[in-house]
């Protein structure tokens, strides 16, 4: 099932998507049914049916925390003149760097380089801790797309993440939820104004998803809604004001933000 989390009038609502194109994009056919509750806790369908082309689609989840991964593919560690880590590498991003599908990725005048890592997400369906490798099923919900946008001079001068990857905009997820997304078997590419510049199947990962989150939960307590973002591919490259950025999964859909100068 595909879940979107949506604007109509100035109402937010969940909603079931179907009846995507080839290319898992909406099209005059793609429908939304809005549903009442919480998908984390019980959903129904409620309302009549929408046209997916006349909603505003919003970052699909808003979690407490967004967990990193760091260097979890060889080629993008070996392109960092870097080596791959013995054990996942975390570090954070706040809430706040979180915006959805077509919201504008703001550069900040204190970086001269921001790069695109397209990045496949977990989305946490409960509220778990310590969770052994062969129950990780049972507690993510889904998986969606994200863009783990980072300002990399920062990131080298700092000599830490925080900064360099916690800027307002720097988290764009969506478009919406997979639930059913066999995630070993996906790709993941990431566009820049339609141009190719990172694609990489899923399973080139270091550390697969079960080992991620049974490893980060097992020093985190992990929410429902917070979300994993499982390290970028080889590729990674600056973004500059007037892009098209696109990371696109294969079996979810495509999340596509505009580059924006806050610079005068
Ligand atoms: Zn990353």
């Amino acid at each position: 099932m595909l879940i979107c989390r949506f604007a109509a009038g100035d109402d937010i609502w969940y909603g079931a998507l179907d009846g995507l194109g080839d290319d898992d994009e909406i099209t005059e056919d793609t429908i939304v049914a809005p549903m009442a509750g919480h998908p984390f806790v019980e959903i129904r369908p409620e309302g009549s049916v929408l046209k997916a082309a006349d909603i505003r689609l919003l970052a699909p989840v808003l979690p407490s925390k967004v967990v990193c991964v760091g260097k979890n593919y060889r080629a993008h560690a070996a392109e960092m003149d870097s080596e791959v880590p013995s054990e996942p590498l975390l570090f954070l991003k706040p809430s706040t760097s979180v915006i959805g599908p077509g919201d504008p990725i703001d550069l900040p005048w204190q970086s001269e380089r921001v790069d695109h890592e397209g990045e496949l997400a977990v989305v946490i369906g409960r509220m778990c801790k310590d969770v052994p490798v062969e129950r990780v099923g049972e507690v993510i919900f889904g998986y969606t797309c994200a863009n783990d946008v980072t300002a990399r001079d920062l990131q080298k001068s700092d000599g830490q993440w925080t900064r360099a990857k916690g800027f307002d905009t720097f988290c764009p997820l969506g478009p919406w939820i997979q639930t059913e997304l066999r995630a070993e078997d996906a790709d993941v590419t990431v566009r820049v104004n339609g141009e190719v510049r990172q694609r990489s199947g899923i399973d080139a990962m270091v550390h697969g998803v079960g080992a991620l989150v049974a490893y980060i939960s097992s020093c985190m307590t992990l929410l429902p809604g917070d979300v994993i973002l499982t390290g970028t591919p080889e590729g990674v490259g600056p973004l500059h004001r007037g892009d098209s950025v696109g990371v696109q999964i294969s079996g979810i859909g495509t999340l596509t933000n505009p580059v924006r100068s806050e610079a005068p």
